[in-house]
């Protein structure tokens, strides 16, 4: 990444993990993240996919939550899961679901987090629906990979995972990954990690991003490519085309309230096309992630904040 852009994410993900910045934000910020946020009820987000299937655009949806600090917490989770999986199913629209796994306990006891997000693999397969297991912080990359291979040997290959070309071990893990039919989600990378785990340079970043799908792409690997950078999806579209690859081979995934007509034209061209919708009250992380990620994310927001 270069300097600049990089302090510029580091810095904001250091403030926003000050609690009385997330005090303030909690209390004054809600309107302002609904930018990101299609809504924190579950029947409002239903709406919001119907929305945007009529448009071509399929989704991932996620109930926001992470960090949780009792195991009660993930209960409550793995419930909220289980609903959601049954209202897609009601609701007929199309959409598959993500989840965090300390959502689900992971930080506190891996054991009953495997087994709350078990209970949602399941319920998703008995609709045939798949989970998307998102991929958070690297003390966490080694379990969430083995919690999917595991539900994997269990015979559940309805669920995925994410894979981070930041990751210096990331190209083990796709050519890992690939051995054993596992559905891949690439990204970037969100968090703030350490020269030692994660390449720092954004060429670096790119280089390994473009490495990993075409590990995908070249096997006829079906992969979901999730990226709002126009590089990577311009390069994509002209990789898939020199070398006969399919459109539906891949599919681009954007996240819900950034580059909605990009992701709407792609669409409209023939591209598979999926926009990660969160809803839920715990939004503080994932919004100020998002507004780490770019300087104008920031700026529409303050923009928004002077209407
Ligand atoms: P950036 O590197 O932020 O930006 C690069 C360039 O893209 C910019 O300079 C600009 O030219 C263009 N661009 C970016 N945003 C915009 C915009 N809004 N409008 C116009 N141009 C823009 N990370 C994880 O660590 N774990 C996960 O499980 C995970 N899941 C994700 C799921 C989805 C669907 C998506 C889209 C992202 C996910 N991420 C996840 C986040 C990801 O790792 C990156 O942090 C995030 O996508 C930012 O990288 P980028 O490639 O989109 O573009």
């Amino acid at each position: 990444m270069d300097i600049g852009s990089e302090l510029y994410r580091k810095t904001l993900l250091t403030i926003s993990g000050n609690s009385l910045v997330e005090k303030l934000t909690l209390k004054y910020g809600g309107k302002l993240a609904a930018k990101f946020i299609a809504s924190q009820e579950l029947d409002g987000a239903l709406q919001v996919i119907g929305d945007l299937n009529r448009k071509g655009i399929m989704v991932t949806l996620d109930h926001l939550g992470e960090g949780i600090r009792a195991l009660s917490e993930a209960s409550g989770y793995r419930e909220e899961y289980i609903r959601l999986v049954r209202g897609i199913e009601q609701a007929g629209v199309n959409s598959n679901v993500s989840l965090k796994p300390t959502q689900m306990g992971l930080a506190l006891d891996p054991e009953a987090c495997y087994a709350n997000i078990r209970a949602v693999v399941r319920e998703a397969a008995a609709s045939g629906n798949f989970v998307r297991i998102d991929m958070e912080d690297s003390p966490y990359t080694q379990a969430t990979i083995d919690m999917v291979k595991r539900l994997h040997g269990e015979g559940l290959t309805n669920v995925g995972t994410v894979i981070q070309a930041y990751l210096r071990r990331t190209q083990a893990d796709v050519r890992d990954l690939i051995q054993s039919g596992v559905n891949l989600r690439l990204v970037k990378g969100a968090y703030k990690e350490p020269a030692e785990v994660a390449y720092q340079k954004k060429s670096e970043v790119i280089d390994n991003f473009k490495a990993i799908i075409r590990m995908h792409l070249d096997q006829g690997v079906y992969t979901a490519i999730a990226s709002h950078d126009d590089t990577i999806i311009r390069w994509v579209r002209e990789y898939a085309s020199a070398n006969r690859i399919g459109q539906d081979k891949f599919e681009f995934q954007m996240l819900y309230g950034l580059r909605m007509n990009e992701q709407a034209r792609l669409a409209s061209e023939g591209y598979r096309v999926r926009c990660y919708v969160p809803y839920g009250k715990m939004w503080y992380p994932y919004y100020t992630r998002r507004l780490a990620e770019k300087p104008a994310n920031l700026m529409m927001v303050l923009q928004n904040m002077f209407r």
